[in-house]
């Protein structure tokens, strides 16, 4: 793990948030709006770092442009955005009581707003109060100006990335502790869950054990299969750290001795998500990435077995831009942080899938899982 010790390792200390709020107004006002509304969610915490509850209470980050941002929240709630990183940014609370209507006082905000974007997770129910409480207002997408500025990482949330990277790697690195012949995903899966909370996760996102031809469902997550001796198992595994950041890491494991052309698949799967990575710099498209791997994989044959995306930003969501797939003309920038997860699968037989999560840096890129990518043959 690479620790730049100049770099501040709190990704929500108030001067990072204030910056970012600053640039949210800057981009919204670029793109023609007069205020970014934001519910609870990934682009809240994002901007202000409140984690709040998704409540049927409006509470609702008012990012005004001009003005000052605010942060509607119910009375009773009020504690928990203070004791939160937002308590300590400055940012207008505004709070509202059990009979006051929260859409009415957020219209009272955005008096002369003509256009406003809504975050893109916002409950549909929500969005339509907002609407009836601000006729005539036009609602956007707040997606488009927002999921710009969150793909680009600072260096305390590529540290963050750094640091639930080295934690999924401890729990890949103890794989033998638990998967074998004779145990079923579930089983396997159950401790593999309670390694990620041990090795510094908050939360556990997703635990996939895809044995033998379960392996082959890119999107299987575990079953009561029991594992048998030869199989090559999928083992994609992340949580969320404490700091909200988070991991997700596939590697390929055998229980004893694998059949030979699952052997040959995999060396075509190991060539090709390493000419992904070496293909990410700054200013090569998202769909190029893409290509790297997909050409590799089609050269040997397997292209119509290779049937997802190569990759998905990751940062305070699993899945975030930018989407590594083809058509997808972004260029990299410096401060990327994506997926690089090319796979095979073949139904009724078995699948393979490497991933690593990477960061785009000024002049190429920084792997930030750091296990090995070859086969791990476990004893059967
Ligand atoms: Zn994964
Ligand atoms: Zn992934």
């Amino acid at each position: 793990m690479t620790i730049d010790p100049t770099v501040t390792s709190d990704p929500w200390e108030p001067a990072a948030l204030r910056a970012r709020l600053d640039e949210a107004g800057q981009r919204a006002g670029d793109a023609g709006l007069d205020a970014l509304l934001v519910t609870p969610g990934p682009d809240l915490r994002y901007l202000c770092g409140y984690d709040a509850l998704p409540l049927e209470r409006l509470t609702c980050l008012v990012v005004r442009v001009p003005g000052d941002p605010a942060l509607v929240v119910p009375r009773l709630e009020a504690p928990a955005a203070a004791a939160s990183p937002a308590g300590v940014t400055g940012l207008d609370v505004v709070t509202w009581d059990e009979t006051t209507d929260p859409y009415a006082l957020v219209a009272s905000l955005l008096t002369d707003a003509r256009r406003v974007a809504v975050d893109n997770h916002m409950w549909a129910e929500k969005v339509l109060r907002l609407r009836a409480a601000m006729p005539g207002v036009e609602q956007r997408l707040a997606g488009d100006v927002l999921h710009q500025q969150r793909m680009r990482k600072s260096p305390a949330e590529i540290q963050a990335l750094r640091v639930a990277g080295a934690a999924i790697d401890r729990v890949h690195e103890r794989m033998g502790q638990w998967l074998r012949a004779g145990r079923t995903e579930r089983e396997v899966a159950a401790e593999i869950a309670e390694a990620i909370r041990a090795e510094g996760h908050a939360t556990v996102d997703f635990v996939i054990v895809g044995s033998g031809p379960n392996g082959a469902s890119p999107h299987h997550e575990v079953a009561d299969r029991v594992i048998e001796p030869g199989d090559p198992v999928v083992v994609d595994i992340g949580g969320t750290t404490r700091a909200g950041y988070c991991s997700d890491s596939t590697r390929m494991y055998a229980v004893g001795d694998p059949p030979a052309d699952f052997l040959a698949h995999y060396d075509v799967l190991q060539r090709a998500q390493a000419a992904a990575v070496g293909h990410v710099r700054p200013g090569v498209t998202c769909a190029s990435v893409d290509a790297a791997a997909r050409q590799v994989i089609a050269d040997a044959g397997h292209g119509d077995r290779f049937l997802h995306r190569t990759g998905h930003g990751i940062g305070l969501e699993t899945h975030e831009d930018p989407y590594i797939v083809a058509g997808n003309d972004l260029e990299l920038m410096p401060g990327m942080a994506f997926s690089v997860e090319p796979g095979i699968y073949l139904p009724g037989r078995h699948g393979a899938r490497i991933e690593d999560i990477v960061v785009c840096t000024s002049d190429g890129v920084e792997p930030l899982n750091r296990t090995t990518h070859d086969l791990v043959v476990l004893p059967a």
